[in-house]
């Protein structure tokens, strides 16, 4: 049995918008196992980026325990907050969010930085990230000069050069065409299964939800149901109706 990574109890988030509190999560209790390749889906405004930067380290729930590791990261202060997160975790956006007209080398050496490596360790793994994603002989390329898919792939390699135990990654392929969408989730799949990084990922395509081995579908902040792959399998072939 793999062993639990992450631990939901019941959850909440409420936003203060001037007088008005907004309830964007309403009780989440779910557990990811170490491993695991998770799939996030619901309508937009359901609550899955909210529950991705709680996930994430980025943000705290209002009530419920979080335990990432059977630490309780719900009580972490945020300077602890930012350490779990610059070591454990890894984050890819729709938008890449890389530095504009910089080497794809410099983008990925960047956390490494951050985090006081020693500059020629700090190529060397950048190197190996950036290879281990499809870019070597690339990695002097300026952001300006590659493609959306090529994009993605920097990004991921920076996310992945720090050897996190957990990828997350909020619509990945949104701004990318099917052909692409499909060899970056092949590196989302093969990190998954080659290295056994965890990976959470929201979309709302269920093609790219099929990847997942399960998948959570979120509502106005509650999980409104949980598919395993296997199910998935049978729907997407017509047994299941
Ligand atoms: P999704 O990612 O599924 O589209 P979000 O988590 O972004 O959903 O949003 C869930 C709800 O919380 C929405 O009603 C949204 O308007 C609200 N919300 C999200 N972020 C904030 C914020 N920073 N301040 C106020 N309300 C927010
Ligand atoms: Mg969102």
């Amino acid at each position: 049995m793999r062993p639990v990574l992450i631990r939901l109890e019941d959850i909440t988030r409420t936003y203060h918008v001037g007088e008005v509190d907004v309830d964007a999560l309403c009780g989440i209790t779910y557990q990811v196992l170490q491993g695991d390749f998770l799939g996030i889906m619901g309508p937009s405004g359901s609550g899955k980026s909210t529950l991705m930067n709680i996930i994430g380290c980025l943000d705290r729930p209002t009530n419920g325990s979080y335990f990432l590791s059977n630490e309780e990261v719900s009580k972490f202060s945020k300077r602890q907050l930012a350490i779990t997160r610059n070591k454990r975790i890894g984050f890819v956006f729709q938008s890449f969010n890389l530095l504009s007209r910089t080497t794809a080398l410099e983008n990925v050496e960047l956390p490494l930085l951050y985090a006081d490596i020693p500059t020629k360790e700090a190529r060397e793994l950048a190197y190996k990230s950036l290879e281990l994603v499809g870019l070597k002989d690339r990695e002097l390329r300026k952001t300006n000069q590659i493609s959306g898919g090529e994009m993605q792939r920097v990004a991921i390699a920076r996310a992945l050069v720090t050897n996190p135990t957990l990828i997350m990654a909020d619509e990945p392929t949104g701004n990318l065409d099917t052909k692409t969408s499909i060899e970056i989730m092949g590196i989302f799949a093969s990190l998954n299964k080659e290295k056994g990084i965890t990976v959470i990922l929201v979309t709302h395509e269920a093609d790219i939800a099929a990847y997942a081995n399960r998948v959570i579908h979120i509502r106005d902040g509650v999980i409104e149901r949980e598919d395993i792959k296997r199910d998935i399998r049978k729907i997407s072939k017509g047994e299941v109706s």
